[in-house]
């Protein structure tokens, strides 16, 4: 059997930290399996998704590295949606209903009050053919329910275990909404059902669904995925993030240099019984990587935490997964090597390289010495005649410490601020053959 997964996000909004995870364990569970993996648009609702977030959902999966074997949309399948409804409709597993949202709100309230779970209390299917008629006549149009059979859903889920739900407290689900509009329910079962999807990985608020969604399946006769339901990402102090995932949406995380295997080490490991390693390709993850060896208790993310792994990422990129950025920014191809040796530790992020390579050719933009300019003067007098090499800054600074009687910080801090125009950066030693640009003082 093949392995087919699928991540149906909508284009309601753009992916954050949360999405991705669901988004890499169905990449990854297909991957390793040498299954295929869908990338597919939940956009029933017409008004809210739109093109631009279908594309920054595209965009944020390319940077990542996730590819997806294809694409499908649930706006172009409405067709199929309908025949499957009309089934349902003449198997009598479909009811009409007109209360409005302030009646059902209502209801719930009072059900809440009484302690009692807000479960929808069918009372539609009281409604006498007469009174449908009346409401129809009024110019009302109806929502539709799926008739639950009120019994026990179980499976064996890949991340909790087995586990059952009760669908007697469970309100029958909205399938189409009065304005025509079809719900994820219906929608994401008949596409699990048309794409030979076998497994489902999504977060632990869709456990409901599941049961629902199962028992849809067995209505339809069809084969049933194998689930699994990973636990919500929550802030430090075990709070909700989906505030704050404003913050930790992709794009953002992209312009602010985070490395985008940062994010698919830390969540394709965080959450699980297995330590968060630095990788460098999807390839690497595979063999690690389980699903049971997650936990279904809520999972902290650390934003420090993942700029730190960014940092490390960075830190262990090999120069020729690097050199097409080098070549970019126009580092001459002879210099790659030791520029690269130079530069990799003292930077936090991709655009820091320019900011070093601006300072090998152009020197420092500002430079303070105040009460060290004299200082700086006398040492640059005794600076050795270029070409500079490893070797250049321990004899010049020798020989400045000898004349100027300086040791330690006193002596380094102040030319370090002359030639870079910094008090912390690269090793000095390092530094010292690549300067184009010794500033004048
Ligand atoms: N569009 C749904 C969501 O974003 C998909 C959930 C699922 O994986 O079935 O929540």
């Amino acid at each position: 059997m093949t392995i087919q997964t699928r991540f149906a996000p909508s284009p309601t909004g753009y992916l954050h930290v949360g999405n991705i995870r669901t988004a890499l364990f169905n990449y990854l569970i297909a991957r390793k399996n040498g299954g295929k993996f869908l990338l597919r648009i939940d956009d029933t609702d017409l008004e809210r998704s739109s093109q631009l977030f279908e594309d920054s959902i595209k965009k944020d999966l390319e940077w990542l590295g996730i590819e997806w074997d294809s694409t499908e949309k649930q706006s172009l399948r409405f067709d199929r949606y309908h025949e499957v409804l009309n089934k349902l409709k003449s198997d009598e597993r479909l009811y009409p209903c007109f209360e409005t949202t302030n009646e059902l709100e209502l209801r719930r309230k009072k059900l809440l009050n009484m302690g009692k779970p807000p479960v929808y209390d069918r009372s539609a299917l009281n409604l006498s053919d007469e009174m449908k008629e009346k409401f129809r006549s009024e110019g009302k149009e109806p929502y539709w329910r799926f008739l639950l059979q009120q019994h026990k859903v179980q499976w064996n889920d890949q991340i909790i275990g087995n586990i059952s739900v009760d669908l007697a407290s469970v309100s029958d689900p909205v399938f189409v909404k009065e304005d025509g509009q079809f719900l994820y329910t219906i929608a994401s079962v008949c596409d699990d059902i048309d794409f030979g999807i076998t497994h489902v990985i999504r977060g632990s608020d869709h456990v409901t669904n599941t049961a629902t969604q199962i028992q849809l399946l067995e209505t339809m006769k069809s084969t049933i995925p194998t689930y699994g339901h990973h636990s919500l990402l929550t802030g430090l102090t075990g709070n909700n993030l989906s505030k704050r995932f404003g913050s930790l949406a992709l794009r953002d995380l992209r312009f602010s240099g985070v490395e985008p295997m940062a994010i698919v080490s830390m969540l394709s490991a965080l959450g699980s019984s297995k330590a968060i390693r630095i990788f460098h390709s999807f390839e690497e993850i595979y063999d690690n990587f389980e699903l049971s060896s997650f936990s279904s208790a809520p999972t902290k993310f650390d934003p420090d935490l993942l700029h730190n792994i960014s940092t490390k990422v960075l830190h262990s990129i090999s120069l020729p997964t690097i050199k097409d950025d080098l070549k970019e920014i126009g580092i001459p191809e002879n210099k790659f090597i030791p520029f690269w040796e130079m530069a990799r530790d003292s930077i936090t992020k991709r655009q820091d390289i320019m900011e070093i390579w601006n300072l090998c050719k152009n020197g420092p933009s500002v430079v303070e010495l105040n009460e060290d300019t004299p200082y700086v003067k006398i040492a640059f007098e005794l600076l050795p005649v270029p070409p500079h090499d490893e070797k250049t800054w321990k004899i010049w600074t020798d020989k400045v410490s000898e004349a100027t009687g300086r040791k330690g910080k006193a002596l380094f801090k102040p030319l370090r601020q002359a030639l870079t125009g910094k008090n912390v950066g690269p090793d000095m030693s390092k530094l010292m053959p690549l300067l184009q640009k010794i500033p004048s003082l």
